[in-house]
């Protein structure tokens, strides 16, 4: 059981929280409220960040609108399995794109106090002493880059990750819902040494098989895949198999569990399943948490897993089932950790006057 020793604090590696102010939240269970406040079933807020001691959220930049394309609702239901009440699409990417960044840059201004934008390595250290929580910028789908140099525009605004895809294919590669899984495309070589130099985390959520294949293969850092679950415990394109996992165990990268997707049963119990799972068979290093809270739509939160303070629940099941506390820990942030301070050395301003 838990010992008195509080509960490691949490890096979480997908939230949309700027979806739910850009959407006016919708599909979420909860309403719209000021974020300050601790607002019964919302997935988080500042009170309940606090609480459950998250340091660090890797949060989205979703640039897709909703739709009702028969067409792109019928593709989203057949990769979730699951009758999909709507779709998306990514259109005015880049003007959706910034509405989302500006709504992370408009909560740090309305709570100086408890949030931050995370530029530099020692906003990171900042998070991981638990002074301010911070938004670590993540994009979601590369479809707002137009080429590969609208990479650093984005950078220069605070992004430090992206997600190359989501559920439609890009100019850079195939997702994982594509019905011809090309992989990389030379442009989206470029994109990742891009990424790579200026130390932009890559994330393959979302990535078909074979642009994970691709990029593995070239990429100089470890990458992500910030929420996805196995195949094995839920077959569905979207999860990973397992040769997937041994080749991002390889490159020394991550996985984050999402809050959904899991098996049989969408309960704590069954994300418990999925998590010692790949422990077991991929080893202690590779785990991380991706929630997708907020992101959840037209779904529920697993049963036990309804807010972000219930995670530390979910340690203490862990530890039940032989995981040690020092797997806990690495569970809950220090792989993270270790992703983010891997590319925040090359983390710097980038100006005109310096190599462009
Ligand atoms: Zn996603």
């Amino acid at each position: 059981m838990m010992s008195t020793k509080p509960f490691p604090i949490i890096i979480d590696l997908h939230e949309d929280i700027s979806y739910y102010y850009v959407s006016g939240a919708s599909g979420l269970e909860f309403g719209l409220e000021e974020f300050g406040k601790d607002m019964p079933a919302r997935h988080g807020d500042i009170p309940k960040f606090r609480k459950s001691r998250v340091a660090i959220i890797f949060s989205s930049i979703f640039c897709l609108l909703s739709t009702i394309s028969p067409r792109i609702t019928e593709q989203l239901t057949r990769g979730y399995s699951v009758k999909a009440a709507r779709a998306w699409v990514p259109r005015a990417t880049h003007s959706t794109s910034l509405e989302h960044i500006k709504v992370y840059y408009r909560l740090v201004e309305l709570h100086p106090r408890d949030l931050s934008i995370i530029l530099t390595r020692e906003d990171v250290q900042r998070s991981i002493n638990l002074e301010k929580i911070g938004f670590l910028l993540a994009l979601e789908g590369a479809y707002m880059l137009e080429d590969v140099d609208d990479l650093k525009l984005y950078y220069n605004m605070g992004v430090r990750s992206i997600q190359l895809m989501w559920n439609f294919d890009n100019r850079y590669a195939a997702s994982c819902m594509s019905s011809k899984d090309y992989g990389l495309t030379g442009e989206g070589e470029e994109l990742v040494k891009e990424a790579n130099r200026l130390g932009v985390i890559i994330d393959l959520a979302h990535a078909s098989k074979n642009t994970h294949l691709d990029v593995l293969n070239i990429s100089r850092l470890p990458v992500i895949n910030s929420h996805s679950n196995a195949r094995r415990l839920k077959d569905i394109p979207r999860n990973l198999d397992d040769e997937i996992y041994e080749e991002i165990k390889k490159n020394k990268g991550v996985v984050g569990f999402i809050f959904g997707m899991i098996g049989d049963n969408e309960d704590i119990n069954s994300l418990a399943d999925q998590i010692m799972y790949v422990y077991q068979n991929f080893g202690p290093d590779i785990i991380a948490i991706g929630t997708d809270y907020f992101g959840l739509i037209d779904g529920k939160a697993p049963k036990g897993l309804e807010d972000v303070t219930k995670i530390p629940k979910l340690f203490e099941i862990l530890l039940d089932r032989g995981l040690k506390e020092t797997d806990i820990e690495k569970l809950a942030y220090k792989n993270a950790l270790r992703i983010i301070e891997e590319h925040a050395k090359y983390w710097r301003i980038h100006t005109h006057s310096q190599e462009w």
